[in-house]
């Protein structure tokens, strides 16, 4: 057999440039497959070798090796084994040249940390410490297989519904509300195919291309590129224990179109609940100011300490809120369905735009959550839920006071998923990631929702048991013990 000789890599990509530096590695290997320099069974250097040669972390080689094997050019993506293995790749591609249609869209990709971390959940045996999902085992199959079989005796069609949504499902939104001091009418309520698509409608129903989202620094919305890629700006602003320091948003920048974006109640990625006080502070200022509000009530039901707290709507006598809600953090993301509150012509504005780009949130699925809630199925499952989630959160305090006394702060929250945790030491976050990763460890970094580069981590207490926390807590401490 004849022996290959190692390649020689003289190019570098362009840290600074509009192409993402794993595009062009992509591209730079289809070229030289392309131009026949390397050939069938050519051994590329190991996925290590190759980051120190284009000083850029393993994430984005392991992004582009992936794209590269996902189009059938390498194989063997793990370790150093991966070598070119067809050279006819184009064939698989309608036009060649779709690699270069590929840059053109508006909608800016995910950060390669947040693709590899979608990309490793799914990975066996990789225990889930920052994933903001329920445990899948507790899902409730005979709660379930009741409300769908009820469901399934009712339904006599599964047409398309009205452009707002299920009416049923709105009225007993309206009536679920109230719990949370809402007062809204079915049509004051659009049904969505979950949050994330409320998000995108607002972005581009309501918004202007170089408007100002101001947000909590850190938070969920800047894991997102929604209102990046619509041309707006997005902007931190600090946080204390009691919620956003509203007052550090400069008045001279609250201009026309710009929006404050807020998660008040166990807030993603920090925990923090906004307290009752600053609500009201908030509240003045935007008025005072004229900035509207969009209120993310993801985790509103999700408190454990037995106080609800009030929401921004529930304060809102001018319709100055909106106000987003969602079945996925407390029932089940795969349904998709969440809900916006506004006025009549808010939600007739994006329910318009949302006809045009889905014709409704699954019918099914409506119907679904509509019995949960008019059943009551649904109230009591979520205070089992609550309760479990106050055990995981306490066995997981616990865990941190052992393993993590002298390595990092963190804060307690009082319901949702997630406790912040800052390490005392700059310890280097990708280098955790990945190292974690070797011990089948998946991290949720807290760079993918900060504005800055930090040294902390969204850690969630939902998706794993209290053993497997603790495991992996007491793991991780060792792995930062040997990286410092
Ligand atoms: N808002 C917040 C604060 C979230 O944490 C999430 C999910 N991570 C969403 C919205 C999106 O949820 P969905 O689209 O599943 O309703």
């Amino acid at each position: 057999m004849q022996k290959i000789s190692p390649i020689q890599i003289e190019w570098r990509p362009e840290k600074n440039g509009h192409t993402p530096v794993y595009k062009q590695i992509v591209q730079f290997v289809c070229d030289k497959v392309a131009a026949g320099e390397w050939t069938v069974g050519t051994k590329l250097p190991s996925q290590r070798a190759l980051a120190e040669l284009f000083e850029v972390n393993r994430i984005t080689i392991t992004t582009a090796i992936d794209e590269l094997t996902s189009y059938g050019i390498v194989s063997g993506r793990h370790g150093a084994g991966t070598q070119i293995s067809s050279n006819t790749w184009s064939l698989f591609l309608p036009k060649s040249n779709w690699n270069e249609y590929l840059k053109s869209g508006s909608f800016q990709e995910n950060n390669v940390m947040i693709q590899a971390i979608n990309r490793l959940e799914f990975e066996p045996s990789v225990i889930r410490i920052g994933t903001g999902e329920i445990d899948p085992r507790l899902f409730s199959q005979s709660m379930w297989s009741k409300t769908l079989q009820k469901v399934g005796s009712k339904l006599t069609s599964l047409g398309y519904l009205e452009n707002l949504g299920l009416l049923e499902l709105r009225q007993a939104i309206a009536k679920h509300l109230e719990d949370s001091g809402i007062r809204a009418d079915p049509e004051n309520i659009l049904i969505t195919s979950g949050s994330l698509q409320a998000l995108q409608l607002i972005a581009v129903c309501l918004l202007q291309k170089g408007s100002t989202v101001f947000t909590e620094a850190p938070s969920y919305l800047k894991s997102l590129q929604m209102f990046q890629s619509a041309g707006m700006n997005l902007k931190g602003i600090p946080m204390d224990e009691n919620g956003i320091e509203y007052w550090k948003l400069s008045s001279g920048e609250t201009v026309d179109s710009s929006v404050l974006y807020t998660i008040p109640t166990n807030q993603n990625p920090t925990g923090t609940t906004m307290s009752e006080n600053r609500r009201q502070e908030l509240m003045k200022y935007c008025i005072d100011n004229q900035l509207p509000i969009i209120e993310d009530g993801a985790y509103q039901e999700l408190s454990y300490n037995g106080v609800i707290s009030k929401t921004l709507k529930s304060m809102d006598e001018n319709g100055m809120v909106i106000y987003l809600g969602t079945a996925s953090k407390t029932l089940a993301p795969g349904l998709r369905i969440g809900w916006v509150v506004a006025s009549k012509p808010i939600v007739e504005r994006l329910g318009d735009v949302k006809m045009q780009m889905d014709y409704g949130a699954s019918s099914l699925s409506q119907w679904a959550l509509t019995e949960f809630l008019n059943s009551g199925a649904y109230d009591e499952y979520l205070s089992d839920l609550k309760i479990e989630l106050k055990n995981r959160r306490d066995n997981a305090l616990k865990s941190l006071g052992k393993y993590f006394k002298n390595l990092a702060s963190w804060n307690k929250p009082d319901g949702g998923f997630y406790i912040w945790l800052t390490f005392k030491n700059n310890i280097k976050i990708e280098q955790l990631f990945e190292a974690a990763i070797k011990e089948k460890i998946l991290l949720n970094p807290g760079d993918i929702y900060d504005f800055k580069e930090d040294h902390s981590l969204r850690l969630s207490f939902a998706y794993v048991n209290s053993d497997e926390f603790n495991r992996a807590i007491r793991e991780l401490s060792e792995i930062i013990k040997e990286l410092n």
